[in-house]
């Protein structure tokens, strides 16, 4: 709209001004024209004095002459002048001597003649009066307009006679109006009708044209005179103003359109940045991870909601601080402010982050995850720190009761095993008790003996009886402790200790398992064999979990040898210093049978969960041993045997002192 505005004010400037250079342009003309019209009355009226100047004081003829001829000589809009008397015949005449012409003297003669008519004008109105133009040929082909002036001379109240001018219009015209034509006017005598009777001036150019026009009034006549101006070029900046104006609108216009381009461009840029800053904003406050920037003095410089919610402090609280972070426990202060003396040094902090404990607001400490980075800006200096938060109690919680969770499993895995060994335990049990019932019925049967014996050889026969009860209740006594020590043997194992680490012999280690592992080889046929290097350091593990392990493997192992017909069945214990260097301080056992060995697809399978390939199998023993000996930092894995079998093999710390 502003724009069609400026246009069209311009456009009415424009033509405003054309029309002010049109309308300046006329009224010179018009001005110019009056001015001629003006000067050729001067003139004319001048010639008329001159005219009448030339009669006076009665001249003889010849001087007439010599006057007339000089006044044509001066005035060369007059062709002719005649000394008529009172009948209007020629008395005599002078002849300009410019401008030859053939007169015909006949038609001037006649009271029907031009200069006839203008005399009887002239005498009825007692003063000198024109005739209406006339064609005069020169005579060699060309003509001219004339006119002719009839001035009546009288003496004493009387007509004596008259004097006729003749005027050429075109000379009138070159002569009282040319002086002060200018190059782009051209002057002319018309008719009322617009026929032209004399032209003087430039040839028609430039396509602008102006006209204007002036009455001449003389006595007798009425000539017109017309005057056409040219204008050059259509200009259509007429002026070096206007010019300047329209310039000067132009440049306005162009300034306004590129502002608004400006403008818009910058508004959308405006709005980009907007959504950019929103959505960074909706990003952060949606967060869960805590974000804190500090500076390089290690104020806080930001944080967001998710830190606050975290820490329980609001950010006006927060920000700023520097010293001391309310979020740190007061005991841990000193620990804090040098780490971040170490940050500050120019430290750059682990990639993977670090572990820390902050405090709530209420007090409670939390554990949280820090992963920490240089925050460098935009020109690529380093400005602060940026630190990001993770709250990982929850994880923690999640961690605890999966260990838990392992440890009922665990637990539920020896209940499994002993339930296995429950009929091993009958078969084994069987054997001290049957002992102690016979030896029981053999003591009574003694003891009934004795009494039927009766009193009379009592004391011999009672010497004897008693050191076969005696030698029965010994039998008897051992046989309950070793029915005793296998029940106490499962027991142990059974029963559930908490986690411990602590410092064990490997022998003691091997010494708790063995009855167990006894009990099933004796039944299986199998013979252990164990084997422990001097001079071993303790290893330091959970008691229970590695007996377990060890348990587990044995176990693995005499399954394995399940088949009579292998030669030479032999489960070997062995318990070493970890050979390699980098497992120095590591101790070693392994377990070897001489079974069927391990098959390449049940290898690949061996430690997931619920691998079995027995019919009676949990498949949850080896993932478990892993689990346990992984958790001591050690490591297990498996070999064939040469010429037969697996060797399962893994490590414990050795318990410096
Ligand atoms: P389970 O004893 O309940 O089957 P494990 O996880 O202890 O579960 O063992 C998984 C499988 O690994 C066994 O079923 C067996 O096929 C194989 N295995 C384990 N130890 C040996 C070994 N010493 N020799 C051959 N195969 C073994």
């Amino acid at each position: 709209m502003l724009g069609i505005l400026v246009f069209a004010m311009l456009a009415t400037l424009v033509w405003l001004a054309g029309r002010y250079e049109a309308s300046q342009v006329q009224s010179r003309l018009e001005r110019d024209t009056a001015d001629a019209v003006s000067d050729i009355r001067v003139a004319l009226t001048r010639n008329l004095q001159s005219l009448q100047a030339l009669n006076a004081g009665e001249p003889g003829d010849l001087a007439w002459e010599v006057e007339a001829t000089e006044l044509l000589r001066n005035r060369r809009e007059l062709v002719r002048i005649e000394w008529r008397d009172a009948n209007l015949r020629v008395r005599t005449h002078a002849q300009s001597p410019y401008r030859p012409v053939a007169w015909d003297l006949r038609l001037r003669d006649g009271s029907q003649s031009d200069a006839g008519i203008a005399c009887a004008n002239a005498r009825r109105l007692s003063s000198p009066a024109y005739s209406s133009s006339y064609f005069q040929p020169y005579g060699d082909g060309l003509g001219s307009e004339m006119m002719e002036l009839c001035l009546p001379l009288t003496s004493g109240g009387r007509t004596t006679g008259f004097l006729v001018a003749t005027y050429s219009l075109q000379d009138m015209l070159l002569n009282l109006v040319a002086p002060s034509l200018t190059r782009n006017q051209e002057a002319s005598f018309t008719e009322a009708d617009g026929t032209r009777l004399a032209v003087l001036g430039a040839a028609r150019r430039g396509s602008r044209m102006f006209m204007a026009q002036q009455l001449l009034d003389l006595s007798g006549t009425t000539l017109v005179l017309r005057m056409d101006a040219w204008h050059s070029a259509p200009s259509l900046f007429p002026n070096v103003l206007t010019a300047l104006v329209t310039a000067m609108s132009i440049a306005l216009v162009t300034v306004m359109v590129v502002l608004v381009r400006d403008n818009r461009r910058r508004l959308s840029a405006e709005r980009d940045l907007a959504d950019a800053l929103a959505f960074r904003k909706a990003m952060e406050d949606s967060l869960v991870t805590g974000l804190r920037a500090r500076d390089l003095e290690g104020r806080i410089t930001y944080v967001n909601p998710a830190f606050c919610a975290m820490v329980g402090f609001s950010a006006q609280e927060l920000l700023g601080q520097s010293v001391t972070a309310p979020y740190w426990p007061p005991e841990r202060v000193e620990e804090y402010r040098q780490r971040q003396a170490i940050r500050f040094a120019g430290t750059v902090p682990p990639r993977e982050g670090f572990e820390s404990e902050f405090m709530r607001k209420d007090g409670t400490r939390f554990p949280v995850l820090i992963i920490e980075a240089p925050l460098i800006n935009a020109l690529g200096q380093h400005t602060g720190w940026m630190s990001a938060f993770l709250d990982i109690s929850e994880q923690r919680r999640v961690e605890e009761i999966s260990r838990a969770s392992q440890e009922r499993l665990q637990a539920t895995a020896r209940l499994a095993t002993v339930g296995e060994m429950a009929s091993l335990l009958s078969h084994e049990l069987n054997q001290p008790l049957a002992a102690i019932s016979s030896y029981a019925t053999g003591s009574i049967n003694l003891l009934e003996a004795s009494a039927a014996a009766g009193p009379e050889d009592a004391p011999a026969a009672s010497a004897g009886q008693l050191k076969d009860v005696r030698m029965a209740m010994q039998h008897i006594a051992r046989q309950a402790e070793r029915a005793g020590k296998v029940i106490k043997s499962v027991h142990d194992f059974v029963r559930r200790r908490d986690q411990a680490r602590e410092a064990v012999q490997a022998q003691q280690l091997l010494d708790a398992i063995l009855p167990l592992v006894s009990l099933q080889a004796r039944k299986l046929g199998v013979r252990v064999h164990t084997s422990v290097e001097a001079h071993l350091p303790p290893v330091l593990c959970d008691r229970t979990m590695v007996e377990q392990v060890l348990l587990n493997l044995a176990r693995n192992a005499m399954q394995a040898m399940d088949d009579p017909s292998l030669p030479r069945r032999v489960l070997d214990l062995r318990v070493r210093r970890a050979a390699s260097n980098q497992h120095s301080g590591w101790v070693e056992f392994a377990v070897t049978d001489v079974g069927t060995g391990i098959a390449a697809d049940v290898a690949e399978k061996l430690f997931t969960p619920f691998f079995t390939t027995r019919t009676e199998g949990m498949g949850l023993g080896l993932s478990l041993c892993r689990t346990v000996i992984e958790q001591h930092g050690g490591y297990l894995g498996f070999a064939p045997h040469e010429p037969r079998g697996t060797v399962f093999t893994f490590t414990l710390p050795a318990a410096t002192p």
